[in-house]
């Protein structure tokens, strides 16, 4: 690739460039198989695209990231023509560039804030580091970093999602030996049992979790904490000096109506898990079936309602969203949402769910709904669904709630030393991410419910540091673990301020 520029470009000629679009896989096309949809930018966008940054000297962008990645900084080496050395800069700060600019929601975050977005579209700033990630990936350009001498410390992390994966990284490199407990057969959390192989593939997870194992942290599968092994057996018997919890939310809110307990009617997370790594769509070849719905009627609209949609229309059904608010409320990323409205899915705005009817055999066979209207908005502006007392009844066989999800409960049920609010979301000091249990730290969605790979990442950093200064006698003795059943991390600014636009709130369906 050529490493040369032209001439310098002035800022409003910057400005006015026009705002490159990753290429995309045709909708009849994709719905018949799980290839992933963008297919990246070529060589030639990624410079044009990386050309579109100003190089803010106070950049908004690098605030907005809850992991503070020197976004112009990488960018500039992609308008240079080096990606390698851009991949390696968003290393610095985050161990998950390929997920990240894959699923990261940046137009929430640093992309919302970028100043180019005034006059223009934002700078791509997800697809580009995408782009450097994957070049990284091709090209096998990645270098290892260092490894501290080993402190002759031991770290359990439990749970292999982003959070624990990252904590991991963290930890390792500084010369920690670390211990990944997973109650799945395959880690990545969420990246691998949640998200579809047609926005994050596989092979890219699988990846990561080779490179963490060739710098030395060890994997344990099919092992529940709290279960087989309890948080003092890991501190107590098994020898390790600290511990940190990245178990996530991954308990299904359900409907409580009439049929919710008929078959055919999932939680999203199970539904997915069956598929993206049960294999459930190539059953009998693999062991976990699947009741391969005809018409299968999906409750909600955010992303993973999305995910839901998108992942039965490619096993061949009908698919038909239901949601009681409008279109304009649709929590998921507007990406997504336009993504599915592109893959012929069928669209109930306005439609609360009131019941699921059954026939004989307590099989799902309609859902009736009660047609909403939306309230005038009030002091935060948000208007809410209000009954019309009118009611419609469509055909289904196959109901998928995808409804939000709590906190995973089994090691707080487990340990009550291990203090949570009334929702059953762990309370950690939010400077160190350290629990109420001596030794113990937590992160990810198991601290502020449903949330995102990047937040959790930022808050498994935190973590990190907080334990190697544990681990090292630096820290102070006396958390403060919040002991107010009502507080809610959503009302924390985490990570110093970095999260400011990632702000947790508490998923509402
Ligand atoms: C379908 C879906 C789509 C999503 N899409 C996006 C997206 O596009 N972008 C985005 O940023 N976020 C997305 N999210 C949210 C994001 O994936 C989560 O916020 C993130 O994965 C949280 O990371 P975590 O490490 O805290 O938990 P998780 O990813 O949930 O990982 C927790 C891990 O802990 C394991 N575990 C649980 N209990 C135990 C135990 N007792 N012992 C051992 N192991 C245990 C679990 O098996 C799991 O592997 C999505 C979520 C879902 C469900
Ligand atoms: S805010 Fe936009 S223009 Fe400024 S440095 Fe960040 S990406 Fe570049």
């Amino acid at each position: 690739m050529s490493k040369e520029i032209k001439r310098p470009l002035s800022n409003k000629e910057r400005i006015n460039l026009p705002h490159q679009i990753m290429p995309l896989r045709q909708a009849w096309e994709r719905v018949n198989n799980f290839a992933e949809v963008p297919l990246g930018y070529s060589d030639e966008q990624a410079v044009a695209e990386a050309q579109r940054c100003l190089q803010c000297r106070k950049p908004h962008c690098v605030e907005a990231c809850p992991v503070g990645i020197d976004i112009p900084g990488f960018i500039k080496l992609i308008e240079q023509g080096d990606p390698a050395a851009a991949a390696s800069k968003i290393r610095e700060t985050n161990f998950l560039p390929a997920a990240c600019g894959r699923v990261c929601p940046q137009d929430k975050q640093c992309q919302a804030v970028c100043v180019v977005g005034r006059k223009n579209l934002p700078v791509g700033i997800g697809s580009l580091e995408r782009y450097a990630a994957d070049y990284e990936r091709e090209h096998h350009t990645l270098t290892p970093p260092a490894i501290a001498p080993s402190t002759g410390k031991r770290v359990a992390i439990i749970g292999s999602g982003p959070a624990g994966l990252s904590a991991a990284y963290e930890l390792r490199v500084k010369g920690h030996e670390v211990v990944v407990f997973e109650a799945f057969h395959r880690a990545g959390g969420v990246m691998v049992y949640g998200i579809p192989r047609f926005r994050l593939p596989l092979e890219i997870i699988d990846e990561d979790i080779a490179y963490l194992e060739s710098l030395g942290v060890q994997f344990v599968y099919n092992m529940v904490i709290g279960n087989i092994l309890t948080l003092d057996d890991l501190l107590e018997q098994e020898g390790f000096d600290a511990v940190f919890i990245g178990t996530g939310a991954g308990l299904p809110n359900m409907l409580t109506i009439p049929g919710t307990n008929a078959n055919g009617v999932y939680s999203a997370n199970e539904y997915l898990t069956r598929i993206n790594l049960m294999e459930a769509d190539k059953f009998p070849e693999y062991s976990t079936p699947l009741f391969q719905g005809k018409k299968v009627a999906v409750i909600g609209a955010g992303n993973t309602a999305m995910d839901v949609l998108r992942t039965a229309k490619r096993l061949g059904s009908e698919v038909t969203c239901y949601y009681r608010r409008s279109e304009n409320e649709a929590p998921a990323r507007s990406e997504e949402l336009e993504h599915a409205k592109e893959e012929f899915i069928n669209w109930r705005w306005l439609s609360n769910p009131v019941e699921f009817i059954v026939d004989e055999n307590n099989f799902v066979k309609q859902i009736k709904c009660e047609k909403m209207v939306l309230s005038e908005p009030d002091e935060s502006g948000r208007r809410s669904p209000q009954p019309t007392g009118e009611f419609f009844v469509e055909d289904c066989d196959t109901v998928v709630m995808s409804l939000g999800c709590s906190v995973n409960p089994i090691i707080p049920s487990t340990d009550k030393e291990v203090r949570i609010n009334k929702w059953g979301v762990i309370m950690v000091d939010v400077e160190t991410c350290q629990t109420s249990k001596k030794g113990v730290f937590a992160g990810g969605d198991a601290i502020t419910g449903g949330s995102t790979v990047i937040l959790a990442m930022g808050q498994a950093k935190t973590a990190a540091a907080a334990i190697d200064k544990y681990l090292r006698g630096e820290l102070r003795e006396d958390p403060r673990v919040p002991t107010d059943p009502n507080f809610y991390v959503k009302d924390w600014q985490l990570n110093n301020g970095h999260a400011k636009n990632g702000k947790q709130k508490k998923v509402t369906a």
